[in-house]
């Protein structure tokens, strides 16, 4: 018998020594009396609140981030009356007033009468997951921005463009209003380049960006280089006359810059040359054909001389 008692007293010795050496922090709560029947001595590590300070279920809640505790005791006492095994990522307070990400995964030991007897479980501290997974996210999302933007001038880039116009002219279609489209193109950039050099031509090209980038001042207009030292600007619900001005607007925005290029036959600083198109669109319009009805129009803007703007009026 004493034999018995003695391998008990041994094996429960490992047990404790296993639980307690591990980095998963253990602890068992009372169910009638909400209280907690025991906590690991490691939770003194990892939150500063000794094993002791550890009495009622309510010190486990208030030591809980303020965001992440209505939720939590909720979900944890739903699924404890339930009798479900279950899980929370939570922050806790540490005794400086910080915070560790913990993962705290609960199982639910019931009497014979099935009612719920306590709840034992794992503390883990996670924060090193989380701050990955964070790291991740925001990784995540700045290469969702810069997949957008076009790397030199910053502006949004042609696939912004296309997934752009294809929502508004679907917009446009559907509540039958004018879209309007600005294709500007720099005059005789190529001299601007062979004359000023590449580098040069690259500044220049970011100063035009942020430019006419400015010059679409509605909540819905958008701007984007189209490619070379193309750019476009969509402007819904934009009837005729005042994608003109907007065009207008841009033609002036970038003449006022007076960027010197001596080598442009139509002025001696930057001018740029803008096709103007605006449509309300049917079942039977395609947007791609606008496109080249505006680019066709910047062609004409091209033959007329450069420096100006040609809407089809
Ligand atoms: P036009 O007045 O008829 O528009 O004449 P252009 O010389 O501007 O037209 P063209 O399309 O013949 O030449 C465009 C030039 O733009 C060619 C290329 O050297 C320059 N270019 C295109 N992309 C870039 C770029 O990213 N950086 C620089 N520096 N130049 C570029
Ligand atoms: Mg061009
Ligand atoms: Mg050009």
């Amino acid at each position: 018998m004493t034999d018995h008692i003695n391998t008990i007293e041994t094996e429960n010795a490992v047990y404790k020594t296993l639980l307690e050496s591990t980095k998963a922090i253990p602890w068992k709560i009372d169910w009638a009396s909400m209280t907690f029947a025991y906590i690991g001595p490691q939770i003194e590590q990892l939150l500063g609140w000794t094993p002791a300070s550890w009495v009622s279920a309510e010190d486990w809640a208030t030591r809980m981030h303020p965001e992440d505790r209505e939720w939590v005791v909720n979900f944890c006492v739903s699924q404890s009356k339930a009798g479900i095994d279950h899980e929370a990522d939570y922050r806790a307070l540490t005794k400086d007033g910080s915070y560790v990400w913990i993962r705290d995964v609960v199982h639910v030991v019931r009497k014979d009468d099935g009612e719920v007897d306590s709840l034992i479980g794992f503390m883990f501290d996670i924060s090193d997951r989380k701050k990955t997974e964070e790291r991740l996210l925001s990784l995540q999302k700045e290469l969702e921005d810069l997949s957008f933007k076009d790397g030199l001038t910053g502006v949004s880039n042609r696939r912004m463009f296309d997934s752009i116009l294809e929502a508004e002219w679907a917009n446009a279609r559907r509540n039958n209003q004018p879209l309007s489209l600005l294709m500007i193109d720099i005059d005789y950039f190529k001299q601007y380049n062979d004359h000023y050099g590449h580098i040069q031509g690259d500044s220049c090209l970011k100063m035009v960006g942020e430019v006419l980038g400015a010059a679409a001042t509605r909540a819905r207009d958008s701007f984007a280089r189209f490619g070379g030292e193309e750019f476009v600007m969509v402007l819904p619900e934009t009837d005729a006359r005042s994608a003109e001005k907007v065009a207008e607007r841009c033609r002036k925005l970038i003449f006022k810059k007076q960027i010197p290029h001596e080598k442009s036959q139509v002025s001696h600083v930057l001018t740029v040359s803008i096709g103007v198109g605006t449509i309300i669109p049917t079942h039977k319009d395609e947007s791609t054909a606008f496109i080249e009805m505006v680019d066709k129009r910047l062609y004409q803007a091209k033959q007329n001389g450069r420096n100006c703007i040609v809407n089809g009026s």
